[in-house]
């Protein structure tokens, strides 16, 4: 996965989705400060950095669903209950908030769409990967278009889960990496997950960028709901918008 990754960086970036003009997109670090809904200036700071104004910035009450929903000039700024987006329009920004969960981006650059998912375990297991490409084959994408950006999240190596979670996983996934025994433990690889996901509902793999950088490891780079235990200092943003010309 080539993030463009500079020591230091606030927001990373993919060098898939950089090819595209006028696509803004990024994954932001703990450098950029806890970008949460409960900070009252994130919205703010998302417009400073971006461009976009405050009233055009989509945000989401995420609950490790799979609902995906069309967004368009007329949405309401928050959207209850959902984790992932998808908009064809010009001049609006998607953004969600993760914390070891992979953010995952989408991009159909024939029609236009991108996207945009919070994808947990629960939400990947939902099929929220899934569900995002066929909602963007019904705004009509051909499968064959769409390239995804998995985002810093939790890898297989700090990704340690019980025998019960691994096992809706090993009856899900075919790839007998996605789920490891290392010294006792069982390990998820939840980026690996996704990208089964994706290729099953026909992406092909030369259109999927898998960042290989874990938010648990990386202490000086992100913000981690596993390694601070509950006591969460703060949050990352992903997002993905066209920006007006
Ligand atoms: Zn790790």
């Amino acid at each position: 996965m080539a993030l463009l990754n500079t020591p230091g960086t606030s927001i990373l970036q993919s060098g898939m989705l950089s090819e595209t003009n006028e696509l803004v997109h990024g994954f932001s670090t703990k450098l950029l400060g806890n970008m949460g809904r409960e900070n009252k200036h994130s919205t703010q700071k998302i417009a400073d950095i971006t461009g976009f104004p405050q009233e055009r910035i989509i945000r989401f009450h995420q609950i490790h669903g799979n609902r995906i929903v069309s967004i368009n000039n007329t949405s309401t700024r928050i959207i209850e209950q959902c984790d992932g987006a998808v908009t064809a329009s010009v001049g609006i920004l998607l953004v969600i908030t993760t914390a070891d969960c992979a953010p995952v981006l989408f991009l159909d650059p024939c029609t236009k769409l991108v996207g945009i998912a919070h994808a947990g375990w629960r939400g990947t297991y939902k099929g929220i990967i899934a569900t995002m490409i066929t909602k963007m084959i019904e705004m009509g994408s051909k499968t064959e278009d769409i390239c995804l950006v998995i985002g810093p999240h939790i890898a297989g190596c700090c990704y340690i889960v019980s025998a019960k979670r691994a096992k809706l996983f090993t009856s899900m996934c075919k790839d007998p990496l996605t789920v490891n025994k290392l010294d006792g433990k069982i390990h998820l690889d939840l980026g690996r997950a996704i990208c089964e996901q994706a290729m099953k509902a026909g992406i092909q793999s030369s259109h999927i960028e898998n960042t290989l950088t874990c938010t648990n490891c990386r202490e000086d780079q992100f913000f981690s709901y596993r390694r601070e235990q509950g006591k969460l200092s703060g949050k990352m943003i992903a997002y993905i918008g066209w920006k007006k010309e």
